[in-house]
């Protein structure tokens, strides 16, 4: 099964510009820390490198406020980046590789560019190749905190969105959409 072995963080929300390294052991891998100190920021970490573009999912107001200490007076680079290496030893990640290392970056303009495998690609990419594993955004593969609390509140109609979600419907819906806009 795809999953993530590592993330890199640079500059990202409480990760300051240097290169911070999680590494994730398969099976249950549980984190603490003091309120505050940057547990959910690694999942943000996470999702931002998968092409998470919505900044409330991220907890933030605007993306560019994803940048560590944007708004402060320090000197030095102010841009974000994060990258998220997937076990992809069954290869479910349509890449010839054991490793699959996704990067995004983002410059100070809100500029993004993606890599794959440290190759320069494009969002859309991402997005498809994670999918295709069911290994992307909106599959509930990231869970955040109030997540559930919130499921529990869900009307009908949300309900019926997250189901389609998970099983993959709106994925189809969303390339539907797309050709017939072209
Ligand atoms: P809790 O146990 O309360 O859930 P947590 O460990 O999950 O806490 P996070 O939400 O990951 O904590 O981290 C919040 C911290 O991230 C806050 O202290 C906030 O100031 C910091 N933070 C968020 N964005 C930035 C940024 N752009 N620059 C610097 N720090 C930031
Ligand atoms: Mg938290």
């Amino acid at each position: 099964m795809v999953h993530v072995k590592k993330v890199e963080i640079f500059g990202f929300k409480s990760f300051g510009f240097k290169n911070t390294t999680v590494q994730f052991e398969p099976g249950l891998v549980s984190i603490s820390g003091p309120n505050g100190s940057g547990k959910s920021n690694i999942l943000d970490a996470i999702i931002f490198a998968m092409g998470e573009n919505k900044p409330k999912v991220m907890r933030v107001d605007k993306l560019r406020s994803l940048i560590h200490d944007i708004e402060g007076n320090r000197r030095g680079p102010k841009m974000a980046r994060s990258s998220v290496h997937f076990d992809n030893s069954d290869r479910k990640i349509p890449v010839d590789s054991d490793l699959v290392e996704i990067t995004r970056e983002m410059d100070e303009n809100g500029e993004n560019t993606y890599y794959l495998n440290k190759k320069k690609t494009n969002r859309s990419h991402i997005l498809d190749l994670l999918d295709m594993a069911n290994a992307g955004l909106g599959q509930l593969n990231a869970v955040q905190q109030g997540t559930v609390t919130r499921i529990s509140e869900f009307t009908s109609e949300e309900k019926r969105k997250t189901i389609e979600d998970l099983i993959g419907l709106s994925y189809f819906d969303e390339k539907k959409t797309e050709s017939i806009k072209q």
